[in-house]
């Protein structure tokens, strides 16, 4: 998957911008506020119609206007798509592929599918479990739009229940829609455990490797999905999880009506990471953190690549700093096929043939075309 240019209206900082991009490595330097970031979460914003740090759309609208505009020319499966997503204040967003308006967002994931790597991703390693559950419902909703609807009706059946554990006590008939908001939610469950499962498996296969290499040689990264404790397989098929999630749901009932809070289910899961047999969440040294966080990433890309037979957009925001010479090194130098967005301050830490474009005050210049920079 290629994308071949964007245009940009009212997006953030940018006024209006039209870019042509290499089929390879884009390296977008400048200084910082300059809007490199705001660039790339244009791109990722046209895999999946959202962003990973705007939490509404109108964040993503320049202050003190009304609408803003991406539109990019993309290459997948050896066809030229026009992809747009119009956003206005106060209105739904719009999303076009090829002149047709789109449903859903996980349409747009048909035609781009994107890896983004980016500082706070490292929250991926140090933080909750909530950073890494949402790292593990981003990469499955864009292969599996069947787990972007369950996961919306998880959250809606969530929110739901949630509600009725909230105001039973004043209004107690709540509690006659319980049981079927359960089974619901038991039902629903499953196939995101599933699913995660299944993602957790190859990730499992894809990551550590890179890990390894990316570190010389010298670090084991281990990887296990956490869910519901009563389910002994989670990658069984959705039906057979379900007897073992109402089980959990069962044994919860009282705590979860003591508490005011749903505590049973997949909204619990995690994901952990070892680094040489500990946990990284507690013991990883930063450079350590940024490897790890990296690797899941790299470990994504194979999973789309295998996948679809085409690489995901690679897009790498600020990758370079706090890693050693050997770090940088695999990243500049070793992460091969696809295209690649890498930001960085300064376009001196490249050497190799990329495209360079300078990003300053919200306006992109192309550095040369294609060029061999050191
Ligand atoms: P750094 O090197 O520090 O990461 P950057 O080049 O990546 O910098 P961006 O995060 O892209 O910088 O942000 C560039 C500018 O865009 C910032 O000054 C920010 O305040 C501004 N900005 C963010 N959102 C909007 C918006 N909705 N409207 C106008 N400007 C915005
Ligand atoms: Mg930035």
């Amino acid at each position: 998957m290629i994308v071949r240019s964007i245009e940009l209206d009212f997006f953030r900082n940018y006024l209006h911008t039209e870019v042509s991009f290499s089929p390879n490595v884009n390296v977008i330097y400048g200084e910082n506020a300059q809007g490199k970031t705001n660039l790339l979460e244009a791109i990722g914003y046209l895999s999946g119609a959202r962003s990973h740090r705007a939490r509404y759309d109108r964040e993503l609208i320049q202050f003190g206007v009304e609408h803003a505009f991406i539109k990019a020319e993309l290459q997948a499966r050896d066809r030229l798509y026009t992809v747009e997503a119009k956003l206005a204040n106060g209105q739904r967003r719009q999303l076009f592929r090829n002149g047709v308006r789109l449903k859903t967002a996980s349409e747009l994931s048909d035609t781009l599918k994107t890896v983004l790597f980016c500082p706070e991703d490292l929250t991926l390693i140090r933080e909750g479990a909530v950073a890494r559950r949402r790292f593990l419902d981003d990469c499955i909703c864009q292969l599996r739009p069947r787990y972007a609807a369950a996961l919306a009706e998880y959250k809606r059946l969530y929110e739901h229940k949630t509600r009725i554990l909230r105001d039973y006590s004043e209004n107690p008939s709540l509690l006659d829609t319980l049981d079927d908001f359960d089974l619901r939610m038991a039902q629903t469950g499953a196939v995101l455990i599933h699913y995660r499962a299944h993602f957790v498996k190859r990730l499992r296969e894809s990551a550590p490797p890179i890990h390894k290499d990316f570190s010389g040689g010298r670090e084991i990264l281990s990887l296990r999905y956490e869910t519901v404790k009563t389910i002994s397989d989670p990658e069984a098929p959705p039906k057979d999880l379900l007897p073992a999630l109402l089980a959990h749901q069962e044994s919860h009932r009282r705590a979860e009506l003591d508490a005011r809070q749903c505590l049973s289910g997949p909204h619990k899961d995690d994901l952990t990471v070892e680094i040489d047999g500990q946990n990284a969440r507690q013991f990883a040294s930063q450079g350590q953190t940024r490897t790890a966080a990296l690797s899941l990433k790299l470990g994504t890309r194979e999973i789309f690549y295998a996948d679809s037979g085409e690489w995901p957009v690679l897009l790498l925001d600020d990758v370079l700093s706090e890693l050693d010479g050997r770090r940088q090194d695999f990243v500049l130098n070793r992460i091969s096929g696809g295209q690649v967005f890498i930001t960085c301050c300064d376009k001196a830490d490249f050497s190799g043939d990329c495209a360079l474009f300078h990003v300053s005050n919200g306006a992109v210049q192309a550095g040369g075309g294609v060029c061999t920079c050191n």
